[in-house]
């Protein structure tokens, strides 16, 4: 019979790991990194409970960290045969496998520096050489194409419509001469999004992973789009500048997309649209190749020669001093620049040119953690520190919410309404406990399913 364990993504977000056992098949999907608290954090430097030897495969349901960023670990203990994932993952990964390697590396060059770490001296979880090794093992699979990964399972991968390549993942298997199926969402991307598609139809399975990050909470229902116009137009008024501060993969393609309709459609200026960040250029390439996953609109729009990720004066600064210059300009312009936090990269040196002046403005579009400068500002603070300096904050901080790539609790049950019957058993995983407990309370009363929110390292028969 059928097994599942829980390695990660219970009772949290991050760390998702889900074995999948029968016979003698022995399957990981996702290979998360645990991030934020430092009690999660020490769980990446545990022993795994799997015998890395007995893995026939492991398969991806997206590029994001949180999902793949452990794999590095894993080839380091001796994982050796294929990782599935689709095509747009794979690409992803050659660029964030390696970005993360280097954080890892660096964050240890940090710990010796400062004698933060017990360990002398202190090793990075996992290092370039060990990312490179795992992207060597990546086997690219196109959507809705069966595979198998292992000789007792079939599997195939559906549009999730969360961020390029992004995939539920589809297993069946037999049991006693009856097929089972199960399907993993991974991240369940939203409707009427830019660019993607809406999340594939699933019609049925006997077993259901669901996602909760967003179990308990709803997306504002205002049009990011409106409020991206709005900002743009006033700061313009005040001849001043718009540094957007944006996670690479997916939210700096969608702002290059809302910009360019809305300039086009003539209702914000022309202006030099400057992408800084060498990670978000390199998704922005890979936005460009994989049109297999562009929506109705995107397709049509290139059908007419449109390039849809880029505005009238689009500059991707590669070079470092390219990225320096743009600090020279005096006119108005648009800055999308990583990380989308604040916690490091070239965004810092825009901030301290452009964050002491009140003629600009401080576009965030994403999540802001609790202690990054990020959520310092958003909290009105008059000053934060950059490479040892105290900048002043006088420029004007704007909060855009609606860029999420994750479903909210209505997005997540219309996702489930559409299944033509209950499944046997549906898993509420990815979420902090309120929201898992949420969701669950919404889908019993809903569709008064039958659901189980899993413990960390739980073992569930598919029987
Ligand atoms: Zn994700």
């Amino acid at each position: 019979m059928a097994t599942l364990t829980f390695l990660g993504a219970t009772g949290t977000v991050t760390g998702s790991k889900y074995l999948f056992e029968h016979r003698d098949s022995s399957i990981l999907v996702d290979c998360g990194l645990f991030q934020g608290l430092k009690e999660l954090r020490l769980r990446n430097w545990m022993p795994l409970k799997i015998n890395v030897h007995e893995l026939g495969a492991v398969v991806l349901t997206h590029a994001h960290i949180d999902h793949t960023g452990y794999l590095p670990r894993l080839i380091k203990q001796g994982y050796n045969k294929a990782i599935y994932c689709t095509e747009a993952t794979r690409g992803l990964l050659q660029i964030m496998l390696l970005d993360s390697a280097h954080l890892q590396e660096e964050d240890a060059k940090y710990a010796n520096k400062r004698g933060t770490s017990k360990h002398k001296p202190a090793l990075p979880l996992y290092s370039m050489e060990d990312a490179k090794q795992t992207i060597k093992l990546l086997k690219g699979i196109p959507y809705d194409t069966p595979f198998r990964p292992s000789p007792d399972i079939m599997m195939s991968f559906r549009d999730a419509g969360h961020i390029l390549g992004s995939a539920f993942v589809i297993g069946r298997w037999d049991e006693s001469g009856q097929e089972r199926k199960i399907v993993f969402s991974g991240d369940l991307g939203r409707y009427e999004r830019p660019i993607l598609k809406d999340p594939s139809v699933i019609l049925d399975t006997d077993y259901l992973l669901v996602e909760s990050t967003y179990g308990k909470r709803l997306h504002n229902q205002g049009n990011p789009e409106e409020e991206i116009k709005r900002i743009v137009q006033d700061t313009y008024k005040r001849r001043g500048v718009v540094v957007i501060p944006a996670f690479s993969v997916g939210r700096t393609q969608e702002l290059l997309y809302t910009l360019r309709e809305l300039e086009s459609a003539g209702e914000i200026p022309v202006l030099p649209v400057y992408v800084d960040s060498p990670m978000a250029i390199k998704a922005t390439k890979l936005y460009a190749k994989h049109t297999e996953i562009y929506d109705k609109d995107a397709a049509r729009l290139r059908e007419q020669g449109i390039d849809v990720l880029q505005t009238a004066r689009t500059e991707f600064t590669e070079s470092v001093d390219a990225s320096k210059r743009i600090n020279a300009s005096q006119d108005p312009c648009i800055i999308i620049s990583a990380s989308g936090m604040l916690t490091g990269g070239r965004i810092l040196h825009h901030l301290i040119r452009r964050l002491p002046s009140p003629k600009n403005t401080i576009v965030f579009v994403g999540y802001q953690a609790v202690g990054t400068r990020g959520r310092a500002l958003q909290n009105g603070k008059d000053k934060i520190k950059i490479h040892g300096m105290q900048i002043k904050s006088a420029a004007k901080i704007e909060t855009i919410n609606e860029f999420s790539a994750h479903a909210d609790y209505r997005e997540i049950l219309s996702w489930l309404k559409q299944y033509k019957k209950a499944p046997k058993n549906t898993f509420i995983i990815h979420g902090e406990p309120d929201a898992s407990i949420n969701l669950q309370k919404l889908i019993k009363e809903e569709l008064g399913w039958n659901t189980h929110i899993p413990q960390y390292q739980e073992k569930v028969r598919l029987d």
